[in-house]
């Protein structure tokens, strides 16, 4: 990517501050900023500090040999990862704790215990082996969110297999791409998974998606549901019949601390999907730290993650990071508005919920549905809120601290990357002030920079690249099989930094408020604006749940801006709203900022992770051709956003 622009002009300022309940601090893990002194003292030291709360195999030589832009994290060091996120908790007092808490869309139930979940990954270890798997081999898994997705990846893990999850609502294309990519031989998934009420057909996607693909030598696949399953002859065979016959004991691998845990491809908003190495001992080490810090793990929590674990959220924070950490992990299969729009709310109320992890579109979904689907749940349980994916808009934020937290619980505000690995930017919950729309400051031992494009630091509130400035554990390790891409997408902008791709301002307090992707930074009349501060300033009016902003050229202006707006249920279009729309952003950020058409819609545009679609709505609204497709999961979306786009237009704002 070339970076030509000049410095983005941040115009959104945010007042508001929240500082931590007394009662919350008291209790917390981190109760002052030391860790940040002693961090930025000497951030080896610290990283080091944070890896001694694992079971090592073998201690490290040396915490970091760093060749830039590769990285080695506790070379020297050997550990295996199912050994710390099992076996280590059947001797510290949680055998019988449970480990992973499961509810099924259609209300189905599952426990497992730490000793329950060692028993089964180490069938499953024992399976893999003798489909043939070895140490360094790739083993693709595409299964809903039932809790064989995690023991699946644990199993990979003990005997050295490097996991490729591809997200359950992927296609058969996807599937294809990432099997052949990564030379699997061995695919894990299920007959179905259960979505809205229906069903996912997932073996019939692997089936399609692999149908020339002489590589893959034997499919697994777990039976969800009782519909119709195909199985080839030879190389398909039923999880429980292998399960059945398995030994429950696998010696745990000792693995290289600069091993690869796993492959994950990115989802593809941005570019050609990239195959992301993780590595086994810094990824570890860092998604364990952050996991315990930032969620500020107790004994007795009852931690959510919502994520698909075919996200990097998901791996990092519903299984790596929790089970490490001897947690329990709550995991639901299903959508949040099945079978209606307090499915989350019953379960937070039924389960005791105590810390909560989701992203900001689903928090606005939410707050669309309406205020009464939370207030009819009992929510007290709550304690924590965390957010990741999105910037979130101050007004989802303020939303959900009031109306899911009852204005007792901290939230996070988490900034990170699946190539990150773990959270970079973030609050501590119990010592950080909270400004809605904020990341706060990088964990400690995190370095990060707002920057020009010539690399040199941008001033107080002037906008810039985010860019982070050491190497940090849970950093990718490289692109599979393309290190030059690895090089060039993230190493070469900015000499000697990690180049993350988004634009970020930092406050007068050295605070971090993302401002979403440079692509989704335009120039309005001479100002760098990110699209985003327009939707949160439209999110902002009473009447908006939902906006997306993109830039269209324009034969006067150069480029104007173009808005869609989702109004909360019970509201409706009118041009006087569309109207008050354009006062409220002039009012809000300024006159530059207004854009010049806004159109009222039901519903936006979403990749599959829930991120507004905003490249192609761009690409279409200025008549470009959409280079890359094959860069969307799904191909066809582009013929969806189209006619959404369409349909949108062809109503009268
Ligand atoms: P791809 O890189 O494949 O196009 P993606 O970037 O959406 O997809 P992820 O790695 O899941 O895939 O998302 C990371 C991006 O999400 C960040 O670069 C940033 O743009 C955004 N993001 C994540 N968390 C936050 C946050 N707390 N605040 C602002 N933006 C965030
Ligand atoms: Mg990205």
């Amino acid at each position: 990517m070339v970076v030509s622009s000049a410095t983005i002009d941040s115009l959104l300022k945010e007042g508001e501050q929240y500082v931590p309940p007394k009662e919350f601090t008291a209790r917390a893990l981190v109760k002052d900023d030391s860790l940040y002194r002693d961090a930025d003292k000497d951030f080896e030291k610290f990283w080091a500090g944070q890896a001694e709360g694992l079971h090592w195999i073998r201690k490290w030589d040396k915490v970091l040999d760093w060749q830039e832009p590769f990285a080695k994290w506790f070379p020297g060091g050997k550990l295996n990862v199912s050994e710390n996120c099992l076996d280590r908790h059947l001797t510290d007092g949680r055998r019988n704790k449970a480990a992973i808490v499961w509810e099924g869309e259609p209300g189905d139930k599952k426990v497992f215990t730490y000793h329950q979940l060692w028993r089964e990954v180490n069938k499953f270890a024992n399976v893999l082996k003798a489909l043939g798997v070895k140490r360094g081999d790739r083993v693709t898994i595409y299964m809903p969110m039932i809790p064989e997705l995690p023991i699946a990846m644990l199993a990979c893990s003990r005997i050295g297999a490097i996991h490729s999850v591809i997200f359950g609502g992927f296609s058969s294309k996807a599937v294809h791409d990432r099997v052949l990519d990564a030379e699997s031989s061995v695919v894990v998934t299920a007959d179905y998974g259960y979505r809205r009420g229906g069903l996912v057909a997932l073996k019939k996607a692997v089936d399609e998606g692999i149908a020339d693909l002489s590589i893959v030598k034997h499919v697994v696949v777990y039976k969800r549901a009782s519909g119709d399953c195909a199985m080839k002859e030879g190389r398909d065979a039923w999880w429980d019949d292998l399960m059945a016959k398995a030994d429950d004991w696998y010696p745990p691998e000792p693995m290289d601390a600069t091993d690869p845990l796993f492959i994950l491809y990115t989802s593809g908003t941005t570019g050609k999907p990239k195959g992301i190495v993780h590595s086994t001992g810094g990824y570890l080490v860092g998604v364990a730290s952050t996991h315990k810090l930032i969620f500020d793990i107790h004994e007795d929590d009852f931690y959510w993650c919502t994520a698909d674990i075919g996200w990097v959220t998901g791996h990092s924070y519903i299984v790596y990071g929790p089970l490490a950490n001897g947690a329990t992990s709550f995991m639901y299969e299903g959508s949040p508005d099945f079978p209606k729009q307090d499915r989350w709310w019953k379960l937070v109320e039924e389960y005791g919920i105590t810390i909560m992890y989701t992203a900001p579109t689903a928090i606005r979904a939410c707050m669309r549905w309406g205020d009464e689907w939370p207030q009819g749940h009992d929510l007290s349980s709550l304690r924590l809120l965390g957010t990741v994916g999105e910037p979130i808009n101050p007004e989802a934020w303020r939303w959900y601290y009031r109306t899911i937290g009852g204005s007792r619980c901290p939230v996070v505000d988490t900034w990170w990357q699946t190539e990150t690995g773990m959270i970079l930017i973030t609050p501590l919950p119990g010592i950080s002030t909270l400004k809605p729309g904020s990341a706060v400051l990088p964990f400690p031992g995190v370095s990060a920079e707002v920057v020009d494009e010539t690399g040199a630091v941008a001033g107080v509130n002037k906008g810039g690249y985010l860019v982070i400035t050491k190497p940090w554990p849970a950093m990718l390790m490289t692109i599979f099989k393309d290190p030059e891409r690895y090089k060039a997408t993230y190493w070469s902008q900015i000499k000697g930094k990690y180049f993350t791709g988004d634009g970020c301002r930092m406050d007068g307090d050295g605070f971090f408020w993302l401002m979403g992707r440079i692509d989704d930074v335009i120039n309005l009349s001479g100002h760098r604006v990110g699209t985003m501060e327009v939707e949160s300033a439209l999110v902002s009016h009473s009447q908006v749940a939902e906006a997306a902003v993109v830039g269209k050229p324009d034969p006067l202006k150069g480029q104007v801006l173009v808005a869609y707006v989702v109004l909360k249920s019970g509201n409706h279009r009118s041009p006087e709203l569309v109207g008050e729309l354009k006062k409220h952003v002039r009012a809000e950020i300024g006159p530059i900022a207004v854009p010049e058409t806004i159109y009222i819609t039901d519903k936006l545009p979403k990749t599959r992770s829930g991120k507004i679609m905003r490249r192609v709505i761009r690409a279409l609204v200025s008549g470009q051709e959409i280079g890359d497709t094959t860069t969307l999961e799904d191909p066809g979306a582009v013929e969806e956003v189209r006619k959404w786009l369409a349909a949108v237009e062809g109503k009268a704002p």
